[in-house]
């Protein structure tokens, strides 16, 4: 029988990639559900061809084009931000890989933890907002949650040279982004064209964004942080511009484990699926005696502030991290808006992380709430700021 498979956010990037990958896998990978938010064209042409029982469209206003496009087709459209969670608790979905972006994932994810689902999860943030209550919902209900961002599927990897006790720490690999290099001084003037043109990495808009202000790997140290159960003081992060080495442990008795591989996501979203197999794909292979070098240097906590931020955020515990996502996804938002230069978006969110009282519970409702002030605040604080350029 085939594993039954469900992409959420099937018109993205990691969605469009993990398709392929399923294609080359063969018989038995199957697509039982997919979901857009508006490519509904897209999605349309993904039903045609991959004929999945259920849909879900987030956006609402795209639902009656996406009937139009299908109705000589059999499937079940769910509709709203609810047909995410609907299609990840189907009975009939065995994998749920996570592809959409943002927090708007969390209650899907939550909902397949809550069903003891194979999750596959590229989607980052709901881990960095409720990474607790993610896997302790898992680990109750069976379920298994692997990695598909390239350097937590590295370390997961890596960690089966050993036991979790015997692990000294984990490093995590960051190419730098387009701004590697760069001083306080020479970011403050970036362009969205600029923070959007990734050396290495074709990604969607808002993690590529992610990637130049270093949030992503701020990100990527609390999903480290709950995937593997380590102490932020376990985890460093060096720059590596080749993206090759996509992220290492250390053991305590010195030995250092990396995994290797081209800077293609298909790899780690294939592993994510066949694990614990491993199985011939469509990623090119590594051919190390074409690279003359591979360099390795130390980041930069002055230029990029979303570094030592999280290591704050995650000693601060409560909603901080719920603060920091969601301030940061208004942030963008805005950046990509192009209301708001590039530094502003890490000076917003020191901003919600000192007027927010993170010392609340992490419980949901108390994540939800935070995530909501800290988005409103974003958006009342630029508002404000352009009335004000306004009247002058
Ligand atoms: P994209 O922007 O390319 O795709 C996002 C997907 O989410 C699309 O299917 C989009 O639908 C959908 N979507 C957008 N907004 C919402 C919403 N409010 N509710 C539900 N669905 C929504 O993103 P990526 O594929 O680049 O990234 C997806 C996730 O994977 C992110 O969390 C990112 O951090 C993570 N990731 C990505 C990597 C990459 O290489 N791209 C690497 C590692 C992690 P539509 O297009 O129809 O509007
Ligand atoms: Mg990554």
């Amino acid at each position: 029988m085939a594993k039954q498979i469900a992409i959420l956010g099937s018109t993205g990037s990691i969605g469009r990639n993990a398709l392929r990958v399923i294609d080359a896998l063969g018989p038995g990978y199957a697509i039982i559900a997919l979901s857009a938010h508006s490519n509904v064209k897209l999605l349309a042409e993904q039903i045609r061809r991959y004929k999945p029982k259920f849909v879900a469209v987030t956006n609402s206003d795209y639902v009656a084009q996406l009937r139009e496009l299908v109705d000589d087709l059999d499937v079940e459209i769910f509709t709203g931000p609810d047909g995410l969670t609907e299609i990840a608790k189907l009975e009939e979905v065995d994998v749920v890989l996570t592809a959409v972006v943002g927090a708007a994932g969390l209650p899907a994810v939550l909902a397949a933890a809550k069903r003891g689902k194979q999750l596959a999860v590229a989607n980052k943030e709901p881990l960095v907002v409720a990474g607790e209550l993610l896997v302790s919902e898992a680990k109750k209900n069976g379920g298994t949650i692997l990695p598909v961002d390239s350097e937590h599927s590295a370390i997961f990897q890596a960690m089966q040279s050993g036991t979790r006790d015997e692990v000294n720490k984990i490093i995590l690999t960051a190419s730098g982004g387009p701004f590697r290099g760069a001083t306080i001084e020479d970011i403050r003037n970036v362009t969205l064209e600029q923070a959007l043109a990734h050396p290495v990495w074709d990604m969607g808009p808002k993690i590529t964004v992610d990637s130049a202000s270093m949030m992503n790997k701020a990100f990527e140290i609390i999903e480290a942080r709950w995937l593997f159960d380590m102490p932020v003081d376990k985890i460093e992060v060096l720059i590596h511009p080749e993206s090759i080495v996509h992220s290492l442990v250390e053991f305590v008795d010195g030995s250092v484990i990396a995994q290797l591989g081209e800077p293609d996501m298909c790899l780690p979203i294939q592993y994510a699926l066949t694990y614990p197999q491993r199985i011939a794909g469509i990623t090119r292979h590594l051919r190390l005696g074409q690279i003359s070098k591979l360099t390795f240097e130390k980041p930069d906590f002055q230029t990029f502030r979303a570094l030592p931020l999280a290591y704050e955020v995650a000693r601060m515990g409560g909603a901080a991290a719920a603060v920091f996502n969601a301030a940061n996804e208004a942030a963008v938002e805005e950046f990509l808006a192009g209301k708001i230069e590039f530094v502003t978006i890490v000076e917003l969110i020191e901003h919600c992380l000192d007027k927010h009282d993170v010392n609340t519970s992490a419980s949901l409702e108390e994540l939800l709430d935070a995530d909501a002030w800290a988005r409103k605040e974003v958006r009342t604080k630029v508002y404000k700021s352009i009335s004000a350029q306004k009247n002058l």
